[in-house]
């Protein structure tokens, strides 16, 4: 495969350059992911800068909803946006639920529009490296939002958070006027709070929730990253398309600040830094994972258990058999 090619067909726009990039990136053959490397390399050509909109939600608050009728509303804009998903889930099944184009259906078919579900692997790791690739693809290819979903499972929130412009917490009306047990750390990440649901009936339990979350976010330490306001909690509508613009323009001011205070380069470099210290922790720990290392470990293992070898010589040892 021609890399400098498909990345000047990328950078043209070219869809099918695209869908052919992210497949390149999803392989997990070593010559793929050379090519891959290469192809990410190669990219940094490209100046065009996506808002990357990181979205976190338990199933049910209405992310896939509010991905559609957000998606919609930006593209009436005349804006393109790229929908990825992190789905942690996915490892599990082997197939991904998340990022579904039957769960966008008149998203998926618009042209300026582009749906990719999470690929499947069983490492988060793995995953969470495939889509960070794939935003900088759809980034290159001129996209103006990529949207990147999870479900709030686990670590997948950090992993999301870590490759993203904005983070986003979905939300929805809580029955009681308790906080929905939204952990300390996911509130620390967010951005933006945004209410889902907050429609008919639940109209009244939105606007509770929504000024609760925005006391709760008041609590939170200021960040120097943010304006006066900001994080902000907001109350939409995915089904009736209602607060959606409104939430557009709160994400535009946000990283419009940003950008002029140059908190928003400083943490795509902070991010590269991160992803970098990842990549080379996971290259070590799967040094671990051949046959022979396995073999390595369990027979140290066994001497330390016997007592024959104290556990910091038999780690010194299994070290100098993987430079081997
Ligand atoms: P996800 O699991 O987070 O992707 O949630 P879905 O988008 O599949 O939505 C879950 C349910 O909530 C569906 O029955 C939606 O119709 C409903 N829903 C989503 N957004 C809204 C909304 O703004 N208002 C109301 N009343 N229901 C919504």
């Amino acid at each position: 495969m021609n890399i400098p090619e498909l990345a000047d067909k990328i950078i043209k726009q070219d869809r099918r350059a695209l869908a052919r990039a992210i497949t390149l990136i999803e392989s997990t053959k070593p010559e793929h992911r050379a090519q891959a490397a290469e192809l990410m390399d190669a990219l940094r050509k490209s100046t065009h800068q996506a808002v990357r909109i990181g979205l976190s939600g338990t199933p049910g608050v209405g992310k896939s909803t509010f991905i559609e009728s957000f998606g919609m509303m930006l593209t009436g804009q005349g804006l393109r946006v790229a929908v990825l998903a992190v789905d942690p889930s996915s490892a599990r099944s082997g197939g991904s639920i998340l990022g579904d184009k039957t769960r966008m259906e008149r998203l998926s078919r618009d042209p300026n529009a582009f749906i990719r579900p999470s690929p499947s692997q069983t490492h988060l790791g793995g995953v969470a490296r495939r889509t960070r690739e794939a935003v900088a693809v759809c980034e290159a290819a001129g996209f103006d939002a990529v949207l990147i979903e999870t479900v709030g499972v686990g670590q997948s929130e950090t992993v999301v958070a870590e490759m993203s412009d904005l983070f986003i917490l979905l939300l929805a009306p809580a029955g009681g006027d308790e906080l929905q047990g939204v952990k300390r750390g996911i509130m620390e990440m967010a951005d933006i709070i945004l209410v889902n649901k907050a429609d008919g009936d639940l109209k009244p339990a939105a606007t509770r929730t929504c000024s609760d979350y925005a006391g709760a976010l008041r609590l939170l330490r200021k960040r120097p990253q943010d304006p006066d306001g900001f994080p902000k909690a907001l109350m939409v509508s995915a089904l009736q398309e209602d607060g959606l613009v409104n939430a557009w323009e709160e994400m535009t001011t946000l990283t419009n600040w940003r950008r002029e205070n140059g908190h928003f380069d400083g943490r795509r470099a902070a991010q590269a830094r991160y992803w970098f210290e990842q990549e080379v922790r996971q290259a070590l720990l799967a040094q671990l994972d051949t046959p022979e290392a396995k073999t390595a470990m369990q027979d140290l293992a066994d001497q330390v258990g016997d007592g024959t070898v104290v556990p910091s010589l038999a780690a010194q040892e299994m070290l100098t058999r993987l430079k081997a």
